[in-house]
């Protein structure tokens, strides 16, 4: 993997994102929402799909997750913007021709930058709390270092609090 700064091109960065979907063919709308991406830099790195029981709602349908690790020149508000579209046109396309389904892209890590705007908080805020992030960021980036915790991905799973299974649920076609 090209994880290390040293080796990437000029201007390029390295992004982690967590995405996640709980309605329809939620891993149909996990290959859309990562083929798009892919138009906004390199997916260098993708974990597999795991599942797991909806944080807080629990009547709501379980949620596959999968972490992606992006090599972008985008800078994080228009990585921030671009993902939002990403997130509105699969809702659109969703609602016109399919049944309810949803996808949801956050951002986990941006390089080592610490963000704090009003619309974009890097690291991800909740990043540490949540099993269902950091399970499938521990299968691509177990050994990448918090810059505000200090501690590797592996790290914040072993010390995470969350009880909730998160089970491999599929690989990639
Ligand atoms: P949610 O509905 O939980 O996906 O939250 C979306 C909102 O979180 C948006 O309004 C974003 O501006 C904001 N946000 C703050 N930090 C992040 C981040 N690291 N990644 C994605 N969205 C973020």
């Amino acid at each position: 993997m090209e994880n290390d700064a040293n080796t990437l091109p000029h201007g390029m960065n390295v992004v982690y994102l967590s995405i996640g979907s709980n309605m329809g063919n939620r891993l149909a709308m996990l290959q859309q929402a990562v083929d798009r991406i892919e138009a906004l830099g390199r997916v260098v790195a993708r974990s597999p799909v795991f599942e797991t029981s909806a944080w807080g709602l629990e009547d709501q349908p379980n949620f596959l997750n999968a972490a992606i690790c992006l090599h972008t020149k985008l800078a994080p508000l228009v990585l921030l913007q671009a993902l939002q579209q990403i997130e509105k046109d699969l809702h659109r396309t969703r609602e016109v021709h399919w049944g309810p389904r949803t996808i949801d892209i956050d951002i986990l890590l941006y390089n080592t930058y610490v963000i704090e705007t009003p619309t974009l908080t890097v690291p991800h805020r909740h990043m540490q709390d949540r099993r269902f992030v950091l399970v499938p960021l521990a299968a691509i980036a177990a050994g990448v270092i918090h810059p505000v915790l200090q501690q590797t991905v592996a790290q914040l799973l072993h010390t995470c609090a969350d009880e909730q299974t998160v089970h491999y649920f599929a690989d990639w076609q």
